[in-house]
């Protein structure tokens, strides 16, 4: 039972969290921030996975957010999206469809 409870409260954390980083136009970076770090470190414990709109928002390296225009650097070539992390420099590709 307390268990249940656990992961219930687990997706509901996971489901503010990932409200915050989706709505990055209205928060500051340092809320968005924490809130990837936190939505990371619940997903682990609980095994509560947030969906991929909001996991493509959250560098896998640094943990921290990456948001276009603000933390990260997305350029368009040769049928691949480019997304840089301005913070770590990692860097992920991604197909372009059509
Ligand atoms: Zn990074």
């Amino acid at each position: 039972m307390a268990i249940k409870n656990r992961r219930k409260n687990a997706q509901k954390a996971v489901s503010q969290l990932s409200s915050i980083i989706l709505n990055y136009n209205n928060n500051d970076l340092e809320i968005i921030d924490s809130a990837a770090r936190q939505l990371i470190s619940v997903g682990k414990r609980h095994g509560v996975r947030a969906q991929s709109n909001v996991t493509k928002l959250i560098c896998r390296d640094c943990k921290k957010s990456l948001i276009p225009a603000k933390t990260a650097r997305i350029r368009i070539k040769s049928g691949h999206i480019t997304t840089s992390c301005t913070r770590c420099n990692r860097v992920y590709r991604s197909r372009l469809r059509g």
